[in-house]
């Protein structure tokens, strides 16, 4: 492989990379077995860790998502939590952070705020636009000329967002606006809404077919950054799911009703757009045509 292009684009303004993890105890695979989220936890540490150790000037941030709230995980914004490098027995500090950062904040939340929580779909959406946020925040940060180039790696083993349709719709939208590439690890199940996010923003969208492979596929696909992804040979792109979530009841619709002044998708015909209140005659087969001139 030509490592110069890797230098000519990426190493010199760094890259910054926003994983937004749905670490939700409700979900079907992590109640199932309670060693997945720890197991899922130590390859996304490896991962961090890689991420940083490719170049001084690549920068990283956390994010995890329950079914309440949506939270940083890395860098945390509380400062009692700065660790004490002296006891990280000669691992490099940044590295060592990182790691009891992740950990020690899952483990407070696990700990604190779960606690009775029914068990319902994650915050996703909220989490992808704290990372937008973040990441808009890190680049106006750069002088004029640096770029960072930027990217957002959602992990989920959730398949099912529908009811925050429009949330997700608005974030893909201004993702592409800002040129943040999207890229989806599947954990358990296929997800619609993430698929047509990572294709709106030429991200890479996997559904992994084992986990026990999880850190193999971090690595391989999701380590190298998006230039470089031309040179690799990827598993062919999946099919996308386009279909649109109705208005009325989240579900996703292959054909219905659109309100022709606020685009709002309905299931059924209704006289009334719900959305912008405007009232549609309901007209008869188009039978004459009149010439008013
Ligand atoms: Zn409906
Ligand atoms: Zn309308």
């Amino acid at each position: 492989m030509d490592l110069s292009v890797e230098e000519d684009t990426s190493t010199q303004s760094g890259s910054l990379l926003v994983i937004v993890l749905d670490s939700s105890p409700g979900q079907r695979i992590l109640s199932e077995n309670e060693n997945v989220l720890s197991q899922c936890l130590d390859a996304v540490m490896v991962f961090c860790n890689l991420h940083l150790m490719k170049s001084p000037q690549n920068q990283l941030a956390v994010i995890a998502c329950y079914s309440q709230n949506s939270d940083f995980l890395y860098p945390t914004s509380n400062p009692d939590q700065k660790h004490d490098s002296k006891t990280n027995d000669g691992r490099y500090e940044l590295f060592a952070n990182v790691n009891q950062a992740i950990r020690d904040n899952i483990k407070n939340f696990i700990l604190n705020k779960s606690q009775g929580v029914v068990c319902s779909e994650s915050l996703m959406a909220g989490a992808l636009c704290k990372a937008l946020c973040y990441i808009n925040r890190i680049e106006k940060q750069h002088q004029i000329g640096q770029n960072i180039s930027s990217r957002i790696l959602i992990i989920t083993p959730c398949n099912d967002y529908k009811s925050q349709y429009m949330n997700f719709m608005n974030v893909f939208f201004t993702a592409q606006k800002q040129n943040v590439v999207i890229d989806a690890c599947m954990l358990d199940g296929d997800s619609g809404l993430v698929q047509q996010g990572c294709d709106l923003t030429h991200g890479i969208y996997l559904k992994i077919p084992h986990l026990s492979g999880f850190l193999q596929y971090l690595l391989w696909l999701y380590l190298p950054e998006p230039h470089l992804r031309k040179y690799l040979a990827l598993p062919p792109p999946v099919k996308v799911d386009f279909r649109a979530a109705c208005f009325c009841h989240r579900d996703l619709i292959e054909i219905g009703y659109v309100c022709s002044v606020c685009l709002s998708i309905f299931c059924n015909f209704s006289p009334i757009c719900s959305t912008c209140q405007t009232v549609f005659k309901f007209l008869g087969p188009p039978a004459k045509k009149k010439k008013n001139k």
